[in-house]
């Protein structure tokens, strides 16, 4: 480690080494990532310290760097790439220089120094085929950009003749009525640190509000794709700012994408570094197939109830963030609760089993999982926080009980699945796996000795994954006897953590298909359950709002 004036310097050559990171108490504030590093520095490393270490800056020392990674790291106010000896030769100078861009608030003046500096280490490194290989790369940047502009121009033509006039015309008649104004401004973040003022229609609803955004689009002040609209805000790190004001504020944005999926876990600053890492005139092509869907259930959630009242059942509606923080009290008091998760099938068995819809009504926490309640929620008039799975949640959840000494005991899943996942899971998040157990013993006659097992363990955590109803039934006969503080449900969790099954890409999840792709990996077993669940549910649902007519508790 290098210490230069108050920064905190790594040079950092080990995957290990990322991860004690992660958890220094000192936040680290420069990285010096190596070409030594066991695997060459990617795009995927990169997201991770970002994940990880959200305000670090970081030197690449590397000369294989791909164009979208060259420009996601400049534009974290990145200022040096090359290679691991180029570093050790020109060392100081590299770190000197860093360090002094960083004071750089502008990011014009930061850019023009890196692009110098740059330009006089490349002149050492010149080659043909490096040349050409740049010269291709502007080539193509240009006629994507070209391209993209097409497109933003042709849908704000678009939206203007279709939407924006009749609404206009509307909100006019409407103002003759009840004098009530057409447009409302709003000041947000724009490129270049400049703040800028765009006017929406004085509406409650997201969509038809923003159809005045579209006329951005033909001065270029607005991108149809970017990073979020947000306000302006001097509060923001140097790096954070940084990223921000680089790149446009876009109509679509993957954050947006996932607040509406209910999805966006890892917060704004990482989800927009990833989508900075990402750019390219296709990605935001396929950003805004998958805003598409999202249409169907976007909804603003600032004045959600804390409980959704649906079927009879009380589910918390709250954020990833809110439920970890009470898992984490419960961890520290060592008052014991039970944590279940509830899908449109689980809904759906809780109908006709009334065991299972009394001891999810008595469980401490019951959890949203998957679009089904999304909709539900929008269909309800109780837009939902977060949606709150197991599989999301096992990496946050393993983090915090590592960082507070906690450990998990894994029971369920075929024989040899949850050992699998266990290995899988202290590997990722560092956290003690106390034990593990399958799930295929007799539950009539063995669980006491299982219960022994998992009290010596000394597990504060256990997660159980038998399928649901029988792990809430399980956990909820046996709860007296376990020692562990938090009981939780999980179901398939162990195969996806095993990697005896696949979860749904990203994207997939992100546009509420994330069934589909269970289907088409276990057909006989999943068809009943998502083909005729699923409209079973929404029709459940439409029934209870015509008999109940809301879900607010
Ligand atoms: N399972 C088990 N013991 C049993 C029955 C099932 O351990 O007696 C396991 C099974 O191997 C699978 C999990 O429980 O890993 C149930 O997964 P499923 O996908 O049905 O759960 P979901 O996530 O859909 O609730």
């Amino acid at each position: 480690m290098l210490e230069k004036a108050n920064f905190n310097v790594i040079l950092l050559e080990k995957e290990q080494e990322l991860e004690r990171l992660s958890r220094a108490l000192n936040p680290v504030q420069l990285i010096i990532l190596a070409d030594s590093y066991e695997t060459a520095p990617s795009k995927e490393l990169l997201l991770d310290i970002r994940r990880k270490l959200c305000s670090a800056h970081i030197i690449c020392l590397s000369e294989t760097l791909d164009e979208e990674l060259e420009r996601g790291l400049r534009s974290a106010g990145l200022i040096f790439f090359g290679s691991h000896t180029t570093f050790l030769a020109y060392a100081e100078k590299i770190i000197n220089h860093t360090l002094k861009s960083i004071e750089y608030k502008n990011m014009d003046s930061r850019q023009k120094r890196a692009q110098k500096l740059e330009k006089r280490l490349a002149r050492r490194s010149f080659s043909l085929k490096s040349t050409l290989k740049r010269a291709s790369l502007r080539i193509t940047a240009f006629m994507g950009e070209g391209v993209v502009r097409c497109i933003e121009i042709c849908t704000a033509l678009a939206v203007t003749v279709l939407f924006f006039f009749p609404v206009l015309l509307w909100l006019f008649m409407r103002k003759l009525i009840n004098a009530m104004p057409v447009f409302s401004s709003r000041d947000i973040q724009g490129t270049s640190s400049e703040t800028i003022t765009v006017q929406q229609f004085n509406v409650n609803n997201k969509r038809v509000c923003e159809i005045p955004l579209y006329l951005e689009l033909f001065s270029g002040r607005l991108a149809l794709v970017g990073t979020a609209i947000k306000e302006p805000d001097n509060n923001r790190t140097a790096v954070e700012q940084a990223y921000i004001t680089m790149f446009k504020p876009g109509i679509v944005s993957l954050w947006d994408i996932r607040k509406a999926g209910r999805i966006a876990h890892e917060g704004q600053v990482a989800t927009e570094w990833e989508y900075i890492f990402k750019k390219h005139p296709l990605y935001d092509l396929l950003l805004l197939l998958r805003a598409i869907p999202t249409l169907l259930y976007t909804q603003n959630d600032t004045d959600a109830p804390p409980i959704l009242h649906l079927l009879g059942l009380d589910i918390n509606n709250i954020t990833m963030d809110q439920a970890l923080s009470i898992i984490k009290k419960h961890l520290s008091t060592r008052e014991q609760c039970r944590v279940f998760f509830v899908n449109p099938d689980c809904l759906n068995k809780m109908i006709s089993d009334s065991d299972y819809y009394t001891l999810l009504q008595q469980g401490e926490y019951v959890f949203p999982d998957g679009i089904g309640l999304t909709l539900a929620g929008k269909i309800l008039g109780t837009p939902l926080k977060e949606n709150i799975n197991g599989t999301d949640m096992l990496p946050y959840l393993c983090s915090m009980a590592a960082d507070e000494g906690h450990s998990v005991f894994l029971l369920g899943g075929k024989p040899g699945i949850a050992e699998k996942a266990a290995a899988s899971i202290s590997m990722s998040s560092g956290v003690t796996i106390a034990g593990s157990a399958h799930g295929y013993f007799n539950h009539q006659t063995e669980s006491h000795e299982i219960v022994e097992t998992i009290n010596r363990s000394g597990a504060s955590i256990l997660l159980v994954a038998f399928g649901a109803p029988l792990q809430e039934k399980w956990i909820t006969q046996y709860r007296s006897q376990l020692k562990p503080h938090v009981l939780m449900g999980v179901g398939g969790l162990f195969d996806f953590y095993s990697g005896t099954i696949r979860r749904a890409p990203r994207w997939m999840r992100e546009i509420g298909m994330e069934w589909v792709y269970r289907i088409l990996q276990e057909p006989k077993r999943m068809w009943k359950r998502y083909v005729i669940g699923n409209p079973l549910f929404l029709y459940r649902i439409i029934k209870w709002k015509l008999f109940t007519g809301s879900s607010k508790s």
